[in-house]
């Protein structure tokens, strides 16, 4: 099991985890670009978005949700924020276990990329 994610959802390497259920885990980022920056991540090891299967597609409208409700936690939901799915090479996907990141708490760019 060499994937960074799975070993934090396994609780062999630390992280800051921000909230738990039976199918999903959010911890901080290790680099946080934002005031608000945590990665929504399934406990199952999923590679990437294009993975996904039609099963799996109630699994990401639980991490959205979860996701929108972090960001009503952090305070940011009135302010706005951003959710972002890196996936593959070009995408920018560094971390190979489907994540959403969650950033807010400051005016974003413009830009996407
Ligand atoms: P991505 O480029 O979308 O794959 O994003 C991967 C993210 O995971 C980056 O923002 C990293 O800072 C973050 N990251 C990598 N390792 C860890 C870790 N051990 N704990 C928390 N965040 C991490
Ligand atoms: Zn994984």
């Amino acid at each position: 099991m060499d994937c960074i994610f799975c070993q934090i959802v396994a609780g062999k390497i630390p992280a800051d985890i921000v909230y738990q259920d039976e199918e999903v885990i959010a911890f901080g980022d290790i680099h946080p670009i934002a005031p608000t920056h945590l990665l929504i991540i399934p406990q199952r090891h999923i590679p990437s978005l294009a993975h996904l299967s039609e099963e799996d597609l109630p699994l990401i409208g639980h991490l959205v949700n979860i996701a929108n409700h972090l960001a009503k936690r952090e305070g940011i939901s009135e302010s706005g924020y951003r959710l972002v799915v890196n996936c593959g090479g070009q995408g920018g996907q560094l971390v190979p276990h489907l994540h959403i990141h969650l950033i807010g708490g400051r005016r974003l760019s413009d830009e996407l990329g």
